[in-house]
């Protein structure tokens, strides 16, 4: 498989220029050149393996000539023994719609399950290519953790991780920053999780520095995160699905990357009905998806903090798709919302749209009732961004089988969890430890400048 640039569809690059660079050159994002799409019966054989298995099957197909399909498997093996769950996720029915529970790894968070494989990627890659490099990335609070798990004491690589100052939750701050590995480097910046994010996408486009430190990153724009994180779709599809009822999926979107996963899986053969965005209060997609305008506006601080952005990197995809792959088209919306704020869809591609997509926006004290209501209804507690997800059905009008994707342990977010149902979310055994730990990271503002020099003080 080929991939090319949402900026540059005539430049072809390999799956390992694609993972090892995360963002094109031109600042565009890797999207493969063609897609397979699965038959019936190809589906059919999927039905009945095990996670580890349909991933293999799943991934194999995206990674080209990066690895053998037995490096693959080992790889596929290893990353996924690390989770508390035999298959990785788990499907709970909570009254009329289930959860895909994704929190069962390292980090409690979904973002574990694509993130794991990327350091057991990385490692191959690095004992092969001998080189040595570093890996930048922004984080609303659950994609540095889960990274700096799958990168911590592997040869040949460092990881900064760069998160909003005191815009974490304590337990996030504290899963990242309690690390005593060597290679493991925390910065938290005076803004919010865009100003990270701008800061790291600025990073990468000054081509003399990333060259220099030999730059790598793993945001949910990493295309090797989303194919990865396609598989638990289908997984959860062939779990649930009966007597050829619809089936939906809900998925708590920040960076438009999860839900993308899910769109991947449906223009791949997987007969999903529709993907729900679900927001919070920063609700960009929202409007985008039901009224046609991605206005960026101010990014408001909520009890679901891992969705507080407002500029969702991965639609870029998206756009990109509904201009029927047309590069110079998609540069004209990035410059429009870069230099204005603003990317109106017209009604053709909103149509369009709304074949694949619905979307919902949940206000703070609605996430706190749903949390409040599932618990006293069903005895489960919701994490805030789950309960996103949750609510996100109430507010469509879909039936079938709808499926939740469940995005993280409640007790990473205990104030919201304490706020709305007056409980401790505790942490789970393996991991109390972290509560005592000494935490090591440095504050830095949001200096672009002063960034880069702290990172090559480092390195
Ligand atoms: C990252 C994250 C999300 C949002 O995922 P995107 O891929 O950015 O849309 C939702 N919930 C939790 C708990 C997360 O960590």
């Amino acid at each position: 498989m080929n991939y090319v640039s949402t900026r540059n569809s005539s430049k072809s690059f390999t799956f390992q220029d694609v993972f090892i660079k995360s963002l094109a050159d031109d600042g565009g994002l890797f999207v493969p050149e063609f897609l397979h799409k699965y038959s019936n019966e190809d589906l059919e054989k999927f039905k009945n393996l095990e996670y580890s298995e349909l991933a293999k099957k799943i991934i194999y197909p995206f990674i080209g000539d990066f690895m053998s399909e037995k490096d693959l498997s080992k790889i596929i093996d290893k990353s996924y023994s690390v989770f508390r769950k035999k298959n990785v996720v788990n499907l709970v029915k909570i009254g009329d719609r289930s959860v895909l529970e994704l929190f069962h790894g390292p980090t409690l968070a979904f973002k574990d399950v694509a993130m794991q494989l990327l350091g057991n990627f990385y490692e191959y890659y690095l004992n092969n290519e001998n080189e040595k490099i570093n890996i930048v990335v922004a984080t609303s609070g659950d994609t540095g953790a889960a990274a700096i798990d799958a990168i911590k004491g592997k040869k040949n690589v460092n990881i900064f991780v760069l998160h909003p100052n005191n815009r974490v939750s304590p337990i996030q701050r504290k899963l990242m920053t309690t690390n005593k590995e060597k290679n493991v480097f925390n910065i938290a910046i005076e803004g919010n999780f865009d100003d990270c994010q701008n800061l790291v996408k600025a990073m990468f486009a000054d081509k003399i520095f990333s060259k220099e430190i030999k730059m790598s990153g793993v945001n949910s724009i990493n295309w090797a995160r989303i194919i990865a994180q396609s598989v638990y779709y289908f997984y959860s599809y062939f779990l649930i699905e009966d007597n050829n009822q619809p089936v939906n999926f809900s998925v708590p979107t920040g960076n438009f990357g999860d839900v993308y996963a899910g769109y991947l899986a449906k223009k791949i053969g997987l007969p999903i009905n529709k993907l729900i965005v679900a927001t919070n209060q920063n609700d960009i997609l929202h409007r985008a998806i039901s009224k046609g305008t991605y206005d960026i506006e101010k990014v408001l601080e909520t009890i679901s903090p891992s969705m507080d952005i407002q500029i969702a990197s991965n639609f870029e995809r998206l756009i990109y798709d509904l201009n029927n792959c047309n590069d110079t088209k998609t540069i004209a919306a990035m410059k429009n919302i870069k230099e204005k704020g603003k990317y109106t869809i017209n009604k053709e591609s909103l149509d369009k749209i709304n074949i694949d997509f619905l979307s919902s926006r949940i206000s703070e004290d609605e996430v706190l009732k749903i949390i409040n209501t599932v618990y006293k209804k069903f005895n489960i507690v919701l994490d805030p961004h789950t309960a996103i997800g949750y609510g996100a059905f109430d507010k469509v009008d879909l039936n079938g089988n709808n499926i939740v994707l469940g995005t993280a342990h409640p007790c990473k977010f205990p104030d919201a969890i304490k706020r709305s149902i007056n409980i401790k979310a505790e942490l789970p055994d393996e991991l109390t430890f972290i509560l005592d730990e000494k935490e090591n990271y440095d504050i830095i503002e949001n200096n672009l400048e002063k960034i880069k020099q702290h990172i090559k003080e480092k390195i």
